[in-house]
C-alpha cells in the first residue's frame, strides 16, 4: 500500500530534499511551509512530477498548535491515513545570550522543538493501531554539542532528541520508531542567512565565518549535501531499519566525533 508522508517545512532545503526522496519511491507526500498554496506550487508541482504517489500543500504555520492539528487531520482525511512524519521545519538566530529576543527564543522553541510534538501526538494513536509507524525528527548535530551565541536552537536541538527518545520507548512494541537524523553544516538557506549574522556577532568577514566557524568543526572540511541528508531520512522509513529506534544519527562530517 501507498504509504503517505508529511514532511513539515519542506517548501525548502533539506525539508524539499526528502520530500522530493520520498515522492520518488512512489510515496504520497504533503509538504508544508510558509506562504500561500499559490505561492508554494512550483515546489509541490516538482515533487509531483518525480513519482507515482499523490502530492498536496499545506501551509500550517509550525508555530500554531491548532493549525498543526488540521495539517495532520486534512492528511488523514485525504489520504486516509499518516504513516511517516518527518518534523524538519525550523527557523535560527544567532545571537549572545544577554541580547537574544525573547520572541525569538519563543519561535525557536516553538518551531524546532513544540511543533514535533503538535504533528506527533494526532497521528500517533492511528499508527500505534495500525502497527506501522515513524517519526523522523530532523535534529542537528546541536541537538548532540553546543556552540555559542545559539542558545534557543542548542535548546531546541536538545530538546527534540528526548522527544525522539521518549516516543521510541512508547512506539516500540506497536511497529512505531522514532529517530533523529543530526546533520552537520548543509548548505541550504537557513545557513546562508547564519553566514551573515554569525560575522554580525563575531566581528568577522563572511568569508571568515565559512572558513574560521562554520567549516571549523566538520572534520571533512565539506558541507553536507541535501540528498544525503534525504537518503538516510527514507532509509529511516524502510522495514530494514525497523529496529533502528530512539537514536541520534550524526550526517556532520565527524564533527561530532571530536
Ligand atoms: P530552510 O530555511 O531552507 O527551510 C526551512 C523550511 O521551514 C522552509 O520550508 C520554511 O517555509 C519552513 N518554515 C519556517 N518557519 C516555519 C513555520 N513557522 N511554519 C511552517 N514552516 C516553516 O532550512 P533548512 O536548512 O533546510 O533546515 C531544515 C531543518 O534542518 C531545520 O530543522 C534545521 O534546524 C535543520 N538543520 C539544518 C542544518 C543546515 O546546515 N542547513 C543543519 C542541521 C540541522
Amino acid at each position: 500500500m501507498t504509504k503517505t508522508a508529511i514532511i513539515t517545512g519542506s517548501t525548502s532545503g533539506i525539508g524539499l530534499g526528502i520530500a522530493k526522496a520520498f515522492a520518488k519511491a512512489g510515496m504520497n507526500v504533503v509538504i508544508n511551509g510558509l506562504g500561500s498554496a499559490e505561492d508554494n506550487e512550483p515546489a509541490r508541482a516538482e515533487v509531483n512530477a518525480l513519482g507515482s504517489g499523490k502530492t498536496a500543500f499545506h501551509g500550517a504555520n509550525m508555530m500554531q498548535p491548532e493549525q498543526i492539528k488540521d495539517l495532520v487531520q486534512s492528511t488523514e482525511d485525504k489520504f486516509g491515513q499518516v504513516d511517516i512524519i518527518v518534523n524538519n521545519a525550523g527557523i535560527q538566530f544567532v545571537e549572545k545570550v544577554e541580547d537574544f529576543p525573547t520572541s525569538k527564543w519563543d519561535a525557536i522553541i516553538a518551531i524546532n522543538m513544540s511543533s514535533a510534538f503538535h504533528t506527533t501526538r494526532v497521528a500517533f494513536g492511528g499508527m500505534k493501531e495500525r502497527g506501522f509507524g515513524r517519526i523522523i525528527n530532523v535534529g542537528s548535530v546541536h541537538s548532540l554539542i553546543a556552540s555559542p551565541y545559539k542558545s534557543a536552537y542548542v535548546t531546541a536541538k536538545h530538546g527534540i532528541l528526548g522527544l525522539t527518545k521518549t516516543l521510541a520507548l512508547e512506539g516500540a512494541e506497536h511497529g512505531v520508531t522514532a529517530n533523529a537524523v543530526c546533520p552537520g553544516y548543509v548548505e541550504t538557506p537557513l545557513v546562508t542567512g547564519q553566514i551573515a549574522d554569525t560575522a554580525k556577532a563575531r566581528g568577522m568577514s563572511e568569508e571568515e565565518v565559512i572558513k574560521n566557524v562554520i567549516l571549523k568543526a566538520q572534520a571533512t572540511k565539506q558541507f553536507v549535501q541535501i540528498d544525503q541528508v534525504a537518503a538516510l531520512a527514507l532509509y529511516l522509513t524502510s522495514d530494514d531499519a525497523a529496529q533502528i529506534t530512539g537514536t541520534a544519527l550524526p550526517v556532520d562530517g565527524g564533527w561530532s566525533a571530536q
